[in-house]
Parts: structure tokens; C-alpha cells; sequence
């Protein structure tokens, strides 16, 4: 009859701790490095040699400071040898951040430890936060200036001039309609980022429809011939709220951009696992050179022009968050002059 063990034998199997100190550093997600006293690597775990992006046996007894080239790195490990005391910092190795923390130990063996976490990812979303928040500001400065100088002029007496002042009291109204537009498109980015869409089974043509149907006074306005080609059904399982704003985006874009005398048709069909939309008009075009950057937050190939049609910079941002919110692909083809199609993709399973 074998005796159970008890939790002390348990405790103390230096095999099942060696196993489990692998099983650790294989799985904890940072780079772990033990160097001799010469500083050379004795043993590392796979996260390490990623996060260096030098493979193991390149690494493996030779000098870390020397596979990595960097004088940062060096300085680190220099200041943990020489005085005996854990040295820290961020080290920028080529695309990458990395938190290095060098740790001296007191074994003969591996007498230092570095461990590396990656920052990368922290700091670009830092940097993309302080950015956005720099551009809001930006946008938000230019119509609370207007209205305050307005404000002010009318108060020093443009008032009493009927023309002028009708003509102020019009650009206030346009400004703050301006900054209320800005801030429904924030609320809306932030609650596409901060939930998940609510899914249900609807039909995209019935929608697609409604939508062509109620800018269809707009585009008749703008001299734009309006249309859509839709099966009867096709079936979508997706946030109707979230994809409704997709396709007025980009209908009252194509509108907005094309000429009077110009068409906009709306598309969609399903294709093999998705369901492809497209929208497409004859209107300005864009730069190729633009076509990349359009997607960002406030980036306008023609800031006075948006500005004049009610634009916020927003609208594609948005589009892009939603339909890759739920699994699918945005792509513009344009050419200037002659007009552009934008596609949104939905997966259908
Ligand atoms: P905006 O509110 O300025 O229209 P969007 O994010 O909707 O902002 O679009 C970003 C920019 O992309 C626009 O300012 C415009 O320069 C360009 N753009 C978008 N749609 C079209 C289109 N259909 N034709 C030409 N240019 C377009």
C-alpha cells in the first residue's frame, strides 16, 4: 500500500519545483535573462529572445550587451555590476519599449537577472490619447472663438446694424451646431470603444433602403442622383444602430463630395462568408496619397471644404471602429476628379 505524502514532502520535490519554475518563466509573458559574471547569457526563457528579436543560440553565451548593441542597455547592466543594486529604465531597441530591470543576485552561477517588459503597446496608446486630446481641443478652439468674437463684436454695438447683426447671430448658430456635431461623433467613437455591439439578425437591404430613401431630399437638393441596388433579403447579424451609422457616413459623404450633376449608388450583395457593401460616386476623389489617412480621427483632405459642408472629421473614423468592431474590412478606391467607392464588409456565418 503506498502512504499518501504529506504537503510538507509535497512542498519540498526540487523536481516538481524545477518543473514549475520553467513552466513560470516559459508562460509569465516577460523576458527573463540570467547572465554570468562576465555578463553573458546563461540561461533565458523564449519571451526574451521575441522581445530582443535575436534568436536563442545567438544569445545563448554570448554577451548580452554585445548582441544587443545598445548603449542604454549597456549603461543598465554597467550600473547593477558596479554597484551591487537593482538599475532600471526604458530602452528603446529599435520599434520596440522595453522596461529593463537589472537585478544583481547573489549566486556564483548567474550572479545578475534581467527581466524586460514590453511597453510598446502602453506608450503608442498613450501617445494616440495625448494626440486625440490635443486635436479635440484644436477642434474645439476654432468654433469657440469665432463665437465668442462675434459675441463680443455684437455686443460692442454691431447690434444695432440689422444686416450685420443677423448675419453674426447666423455664424453663432452655425458654430454651435459645429461643436454640438463634434460632440454627438465623440460620444459616439467613445461608446463604440467602450462596448461591444448589441447583435441581432436584420435585414441590411431594408435598412440600406430607409437610409437612400430619407437622404434622397438631400441628394435632390445637391442636383445628385441617388440610388440603390439591393437583393430583397440580406440577412445580417450586426448592431442595427451601429450599421445604420456606417451607411449614413458614407452616404452623406458621397453626397457632400460630388458635384451637382453627379450619381451616388449604393451596393451590396453577399459574397461567399460576408456581406459586401459598397458606395460609390462621381465626385471629387481621393489623392492616393490620402487614401491611408482618410480613416484617422479629424484628418480631412480639405479642411475649409469640410468645414463649409458640416463636416467634423469624424464620420470615417467611425465607420472604420464600427465595421472592424464587428469582424469586417473598410477599403476606399478613388481617383481624383472622377470619383470614389468605399466598401464595408460584414461576416455572415
Ligand atoms: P468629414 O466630416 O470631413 O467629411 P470624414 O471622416 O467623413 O470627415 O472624411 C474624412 C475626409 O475624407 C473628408 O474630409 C474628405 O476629405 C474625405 N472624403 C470622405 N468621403 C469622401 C468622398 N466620398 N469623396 C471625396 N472625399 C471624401
Amino acid at each position: 500500500m503506498t502512504r499518501a505524502r504529506t504537503s510538507a514532502e509535497r512542498r519540498i520535490s526540487p523536481r516538481s519545483v524545477a518543473r514549475d519554475h520553467e513552466a513560470l518563466l516559459a508562460h509569465c509573458g516577460v523576458g527573463v535573462l540570467f547572465l554570468d559574471k562576465r555578463g553573458r547569457v546563461r540561461s533565458l526563457n523564449a519571451r526574451a529572445a521575441q522581445l530582443l528579436v535575436i534568436n536563442e543560440e545567438s544569445l545563448l553565451d554570448h554577451s548580452l550587451t554585445a548582441a544587443i548593441d545598445s548603449s542604454e542597455f549597456t549603461a543598465l547592466v554597467r550600473a547593477a555590476r558596479t554597484h551591487g543594486v537593482t538599475s532600471s529604465d526604458e530602452v528603446t531597441l529599435r520599434d520596440a519599449i522595453l522596461r529593463v530591470h537589472v537585478h544583481p543576485l547573489k549566486t556564483e552561477r548567474a550572479p545578475m537577472l534581467v527581466v524586460l517588459h514590453d511597453m510598446t503597446m502602453l506608450r503608442r496608446m498613450e501617445t494616440i490619447r495625448r494626440d486625440f486630446v490635443a486635436n479635440v481641443s484644436h477642434e474645439l478652439r476654432t468654433p469657440l472663438a469665432s463665437i465668442r468674437a462675434m459675441a463680443e463684436t455684437l455686443r460692442g454695438g454691431a447690434l444695432d446694424d440689422a444686416v450685420v447683426a443677423d448675419h453674426f447671430l447666423d455664424t453663432i448658430i452655425n458654430e454651435s451646431q459645429r461643436l454640438t456635431r463634434i460632440s454627438e461623433d465623440l460620444l459616439i467613437l467613445s461608446r463604440i470603444e467602450s462596448r461591444a455591439p448589441f447583435k441581432k439578425d436584420f435585414s441590411l437591404s431594408n435598412l440600406i433602403c430607409e437610409i437612400v430613401q430619407r437622404f434622397t431630399p438631400q441628394a435632390e437638393a445637391a442636383h445628385v442622383l441617388l440610388d440603390a441596388h439591393v437583393p430583397d433579403a440580406l440577412l445580417v447579424r450586426a448592431g442595427p444602430d451601429e450599421m445604420e451609422q456606417v451607411v449614413i457616413n458614407l452616404i452623406d459623404n458621397a453626397i457632400k463630395y460630388t458635384p451637382a450633376g453627379g450619381h451616388v449608388r449604393v451596393v451590396a450583395e453577399r459574397l461567399e462568408k460576408e456581406v459586401v457593401a459598397t458606395v460609390a460616386d462621381s465626385g471629387i476623389g481621393i489623392a492616393v496619397h490620402d487614401q491611408p489617412r482618410i480613416f484617422e480621427r479629424f484628418y480631412r483632405v480639405d479642411k475649409a471644404r469640410s468645414r463649409q459642408s458640416g463636416g467634423t472629421g469624424l464620420g470615417l473614423a467611425i465607420v472604420k471602429h464600427i465595421v472592424e468592431a464587428h469582424g469586417g474590412r473598410v477599403a476606399v478606391f478613388s481617383t481624383p476628379g472622377k470619383g470614389s467607392t468605399f466598401t464595408f464588409t460584414v461576416p455572415v456565418d
